[in-house]
């Protein structure tokens, strides 16, 4: 008989290769997570568009002014850059789905303390279409408003928005082609259930912002009296 050995294969972090020791530490250290970088300074009230200059603070950008969004709030943690950008990239392509735990925690705790989660009646997230969904196995958005639903206790409400158009891939595309792109791409299921509720809308990446537009004009125009969006990082 041959002896019995078990062999505990450690994990190592994917981005810096240092052992995760932390219990209950998966894919991503303590210290990368503790270095991604969020943007403190003051931002657009209405579309979240980070300022560079303290001046700016309270007013709303040129663009919101310009064009109201069918959104009242949006906020991104940080720039899709770095670490950030990183973390992003292998939760979502990488299957490191359980990385949708430590981005809502972020997510949670950066915007908690100003209200963010305050008054809100449902999460939603941003929907692929079905067969985008079976091809990648998971809608990102969903993990993410999954997570953030258990930390801030705000019901997730999956499938009221879906996706009915399979467009092609926002970032094939160039800026003024990505609005034609989505136009009629959402629809609300079951609109009673959100009809005069206040709903946070969110997805894990701010391009141009023209998805989060379509879902939440969408969901405006299914009766939603307020509608916020929350994405983990701002490309723009
Ligand atoms: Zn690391
Ligand atoms: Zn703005």
């Amino acid at each position: 008989m041959h002896p019995v050995t078990v062999t505990v294969f450690p994990s190592f972090c994917r981005l810096c290769g240092r052992a995760l020791e932390e219990p209950g530490q998966k894919v991503v250290c303590g210290h990368c997570l503790d270095r991604v970088e969020f943007h403190h300074g003051p931002v657009c009230p209405v579309c979240g568009r980070f300022y560079h200059q303290a001046a700016a603070s309270g007013l709303p950008c040129g663009h919101c002014l310009e064009r109201p969004e069918p959104f009242s709030r949006h906020r991104s943690l940080g720039p899709y850059s770095g670490r950030l950008k990183e973390i992003i990239l292998l939760f979502k392509y990488k299957g490191c789905e359980v990385l949708s735990q430590p981005l809502a925690a972020m997510a949670h705790e950066h915007l908690a303390s100003d209200g963010f989660f305050n008054g809100l009646d449902f999460i939603v997230p941003v929907p692929l279409h079905r067969k985008r969904e079976k091809q990648r196995g998971f809608n990102q958005a969903e993990l993410l408003g999954r997570a953030l639903s258990g930390l801030s206790g705000v019901t997730l409400l999956p499938g009221i928005l879906i996706k009915i158009r399979n467009t092609p891939a926002q970032v094939s595309l160039e800026a003024g082609e990505r609005e034609t792109n989505l136009r009629t791409a959402f629809t609300v299921r079951k609109a009673e259930k959100i009809n005069g509720r206040a709903v946070l809308l969110v997805d894990d990446v701010f391009t141009t912002g023209s998805t989060l537009r379509e879902c939440a004009a969408e969901l405006r125009r299914a009766g939603a009296r307020e509608v916020r969006a929350l994405t983990v990082a701002r490309a723009v």
